[in-house]
């Protein structure tokens, strides 16, 4: 249950209230509120007294819920471009799949100026699934991105791998990506509900969708109110595609999540040449954004060569989906 306590409690009170009723203690704006299990015992009458307002739930979603907030949240990114909200704004962010070298990164930001693209993305730490593989440019790719963000005046989206360069990532990126398989990591999760930067969440590729929601209820509950879902593909028994876009999951967020959805074809599939039909059916569904993943040569790039597309296959692409924004009512922008 979600509760919101009376203005005049104080946070000394609203403490021990938490310690009572085993709860979550979150300042809001001009009051505290506490968020307790969702399997809560009915409240004793003793406690109405410092209470405005009670949301329960019937399961761990509570601060994601549309029953909480009606309205999905919009997540400034900056004073012009927001995600989410009554924007109808699909936001595009694209870029590679990890910064390789200097000229790959500013080639890239060139695609992103070129077509009016206001969010690169490039991993700096990359998950990878073997050892033996290119592992990221580390803090060196971060210096990289930030200098396209000043040179080209980007918003800059990186993931953060592990807790051991959490601050490093705070410090330089504009929107924090938690990675599939770093869905679990608490120490991530936690990090990031401490900071107040948009985080886009991704869905483990193995988690079912409250595991996925619970998930953003721990950067929520720790007082980040900035969190985006993105859906990124599963594990199904398929194995000719690498995983499996689950557009049903991305309904049922739309429908009980007030969090902004950005849809990820590119890692969904793993292969180019399914990312544009993709990114058509994405944008028909009426998703908050879409991240793609493009490289000035495939071919040679250092991780997910397969999936990414290159400047011409983007150039197209980018020009088809305007039409297909405009005709479920939303902008690409
Ligand atoms: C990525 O965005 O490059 C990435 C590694 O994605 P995911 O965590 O979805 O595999
Ligand atoms: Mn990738």
């Amino acid at each position: 249950m979600i509760i919101h306590l009376k203005p005049e409690v104080t946070s000394q009170v609203a403490e021990q209230l938490g310690r009572e009723l085993e709860s979550i203690v979150l300042p809001r704006q001009g009051f505290f509120a506490l968020i307790t299990s969702s399997k809560m015992k009915p409240l004793d009458e003793k406690y109405n007294q410092f209470i405005s307002q009670k949301f329960p739930f019937d399961d761990d979603i509570q601060l994601a819920s549309k029953k909480y907030l009606s309205d999905v949240r919009e997540i400034k990114i900056t004073d012009t471009v927001s995600i989410g909200g009554k924007t109808n704004n699909t936001v595009m962010i694209t870029g590679p799949c990890s910064v390789e070298s200097e000229a790959q990164i500013e080639q890239c930001s060139e695609l992103c100026v070129e077509l009016g693209v206001k969010v690169l993305r490039a991993g700096a730490y990359k998950p990878r699934t073997t050892p033996y593989a290119f592992q990221g440019l580390g803090l060196e790719g971060l210096k990289l991105l930030d200098k396209m963000r000043t040179k080209h005046n980007l918003k800059i989206i990186t993931e953060i791998r592990d807790s051991t360069h959490v601050n490093e990532v705070i410090e330089y990126a504009d929107i924090l990506q938690i990675g599939a398989k770093a869905m679990y990591d608490h120490g991530i999760l936690k990090a990031c509900g401490k900071s107040g930067k948009p985080v886009l969440l991704k869905r483990g590729f193995g988690a079912t969708l409250q595991e996925f929601v619970q998930a953003a209820e721990f950067i929520l509950s720790g007082g980040n109110d900035n969190v985006i879902l993105c859906e990124r593909g599963i594990r199904t028994f398929e194995t000719k595609t690498r995983f499996t876009l689950d557009l049903c999951g991305v309904a049922y967020l739309k429908q009980y999540t007030n969090l902004p959805i950005i849809l990820d074809p590119s890692h969904a599939i793993g292969f180019a040449y399914g990312v544009a039909d993709l990114s058509k059916a994405c944008v028909a569904m009426g998703v908050d954004g879409l991240l793609i993943e493009t490289h000035p040569n495939p071919s040679v790039a250092k991780s997910d060569a397969a999936q990414q597309l290159n400047f011409a296959q983007f150039r197209e692409l980018n020009s088809q989906l305007a039409a297909v924004a405009n005709a479920v009512g939303r902008k690409m922008i």
